[in-house]
This record gives structure tokens, sequence and C-alpha cells, in this order.
């Protein structure tokens, strides 16, 4: 149920750092256990057999697959796939896939996996140790020289203050299992710079920071770079596309040497930019801005790096010497142990 069109970028090696993990499990396995989780999928009853017509149908069920029109219209869709999580066991099954299918139809060298350990508990009701630790299985099981993987820890804007108190103690008490922090979510309503001092503290135990900043468009998208940037720390920026509208915070971030996440489908589909042709990706690797590329939430947005790659060559004339770039550059912003990046992304898959 992958995307199957073959692609001549699938054995290129890559560098991906912007994947939130509950948005990239395989659907076979959430078919599979669909029933025992009493995750009722419409049009699917277990055990019937997947023809192209039921697969459509399934996608339309469970993909976004066409521009967002309203946040409800995509929520069940995310619940559907929260569901899944359920159980230690599970949670190290799913993880650990995600990484296999990564490495073997995508030629990911590294992979950074993001995920909120609130939204897990909405599903599982473990605790947050128990969560982490079955993340980390899941990837150890999948770590080889020539594969390397870690997690970042969402804090979810949306949070009241003392759930956010917690959810960041987490993260610091267990910084050597963490390789970053990144901050999710709306920012319309949910500003940033609420968590000033929490992330204060993610600084001082040395863990590096991603936001969220600058994806929907808003008048004050460019500030919410910066203040990404000036006060919580930020040294990358998830998506910032719409930084394209304000060439000062342009200067700003390359001065910074902060790199973008960029994040084309998902851009496309939850109309941070108006259609396909209007994604100002290549202007800003032309403005001489850290462009990486990244898929987002790839199982939910029916893509995976290939096909993003297949979407920057077809729309935006990407060559091998343009992706060569931007894996350097997401190398170089990677929050992985250096050298192990620059080793895996130096060997052939499956060595
Ligand atoms: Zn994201």
């Amino acid at each position: 149920m992958k995307r199957e069109t073959p692609s001549r970028w699938k054995s290129m090696r890559k560098v991906e750092l912007h994947r939130h993990l509950e948005l990239s499990l395989r659907l076979e396995t959430l078919l599979e256990v669909a029933p025992s989780l009493g995750i009722r999928i419409p049009g699917w009853k277990q055990g019937e057999k997947l023809t192209e017509e039921t697969l459509r149908e399934l996608h339309k069920e469970l993909l976004i697959l066409k521009p967002m029109q309203s946040l409800s219209e995509v929520l069940s869709k995310f619940l559907m796939m929260q569901k899944a999580w359920a159980s230690e066991e599970l949670i190290e099954r799913l993880t650990y896939e995600i990484c296999v299918d990564a490495q073997q139809e995508e030629g990911i060298a590294v992979l950074e996996l993001r995920y909120s350990p609130t939204f897990i508990q909405g599903a599982s009701s473990l605790s947050f140790e128990k969560i982490h630790e079955a993340i980390c299985r899941g990837i150890d099981r999948a770590r080889s020289p020539s594969f390397v993987a870690g997690p970042i820890g969402i804090l979810q804007r949306t949070l009241p203050p003392k759930e956010a108190e917690q959810v960041v103690h987490f993260f610091i008490d267990h910084r050597d299992k963490f390789i970053g922090v990144d901050l999710a979510d709306r920012e319309v309503g949910f500003e940033g710079t609420r968590f000033i001092h929490l992330f204060e503290q993610i600084q001082k135990a040395g863990l590096p920071i991603t936001i969220h900043a600058g994806e929907e468009p808003h008048p004050e998208s460019a500030r919410f770079i910066r203040d990404a940037i000036n006060h919580l720390g930020a040294t990358r920026i998830g998506h910032g596309v719409q930084i394209i509208h304000d060439p000062e915070t342009m200067e700003f971030v390359k001065e910074k040497d902060v790199a973008l996440e960029l994040c084309l489908t998902s851009n496309c589909l939850t109309q941070a930019v108006p259609s396909m042709q209007e994604h100002p990706i290549r202007k800003l690797l032309e403005a001489g801005l850290k462009v990486t590329i990244n898929t987002d939430d790839p199982t939910i947005f029916h893509t995976n790096l290939n096909h993003e790659y297949d979407l920057l060559e077809e729309h935006f004339d990407f060559n091998r010497a343009l992706f060569h770039q931007c894996n350097q550059f997401a190398a170089e912003a990677s929050f992985l142990p250096h050298f192990d990046v620059l080793h895996a992304l130096s060997l052939q898959g499956g060595e």
C-alpha cells in the first residue's frame, strides 16, 4: 500500500530531518491490528482481499489526498492512526517498520523521527518512559552501519502550562535518549513565546531545538520564525515556508545559519501554499537558504521521500546536484552524531 511507482531517486542516499512518527506507520499493519483494537475503518472488513478498488476506497477513508478544507475533515483520519499506537509491543513494531521501510524503500541513510509523548499517550495510556523505551527499541532493532536514526521529542503548543512543563522535564531527564526537541501544532493563538522559560531549560540541558514556525499563511509568520530563533533557541525551522514573503527574515535566517525543513506535499495539502507551482522551495534555495527536503507525515499524505524528489524534479527542475546539496545541508544540520551521519551516508544501503 506504499507508493509503488518506481522512482529513479530510490537508490540515492538521503537524509530526512522532519518526519512525524505517528503518521508514518504502514497501512497494512493498521488494517491488520484494527479489529483487535476496535478501530472501525469504513469500507473495510477484516480479512477482505485488497483489490485495486477497495484500496482506492480505503485511501479515500484513511488518507489526505486533496487540499484540506477544514480541520474536522481530517481529524478523524488522524485519530484512526493515533489509535494504532496502543501498546508497547505495537509502538516498537510500528517504529521498527517505519525505519526498515525508510531504508529499503526510500534509500534513507539518516532519519530523524519526531513524536509527541502526549499524542501517543492518548492512545496507549502508557507512561512517557514506557512509550519512549518502546520507540528506542524499534529504532535500535533497525539500526545498521548504513542507517542511523534518532527520536526528537515534540512539545504540543496546545498543552496547558503544567502539562507542558511535565513533558519538557521528561525530555530533559532523558536528554541522552533524545536527539532534540520540537514545538509543534498551530501557531496562531498558541504562540511559542508562551514557552520561553521551558526552552531556556532545554537549551541549558544541551538539547538542540527545531520549531514548527511560519507554516500557515498569516501576517505575523515572519515574526514567528524570528521569535523561534531569537527567543526559543531554534537552530532549525520546521516548514518556515512563509518566509518567502519577508526578505529581511530571509536574510536573518541566512545570517544565523538556520536550516529550513521544507515539506512540499504537506504544504500543498494543508494549503500552506496556494498550489504546488507556487511553492517557494526553489526560490529559497536560490536565495542561499539551507533548504532540506522532508515528508512531514508520509502515510497520511500518501507520499514518501522518493515521491517528493520526483515532484521536485518534475515541477522545479531539481537535478542530482541540487538534491545532493539539500542532503548536504540536512546532514550538516542533523541532530544525530556527525560521525554516524557521515558514515551512514557514505555507505550503500544494507551495508
Ligand atoms: Zn511537522
